[in-house]
């Protein structure tokens, strides 16, 4: 079986509360604003260094370190 490697599917800043989704197609962040252009709520502060906060459950390898005999 093939590794999985796993994605978020959204992230939040901690500090300005930017929401991004991952938009599979693009390959890339994007952010999770409304329909509405005006509604910048998900936006944040463009000056922000963002401190994501990305799903509890994301881990970027399935069973990283137990994998040593695979090959
Ligand atoms: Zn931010």
């Amino acid at each position: 079986m093939a590794h999985t490697l796993r994605t978020p599917t959204d992230r939040t800043c901690e500090r300005c509360g930017r929401i991004e989704v991952w938009d599979g197609d693009a390959g890339g962040w994007r952010v999770a604003a409304g329909a509405d252009e005006s509604d910048d709520r998900a936006v944040g502060s463009p000056y922000c260094i963002h401190e994501w906060d990305i799903n509890g459950s994301f881990a970027p390898f399935e069973d990283a370190g137990t994998d040593a005999a695979e090959g």
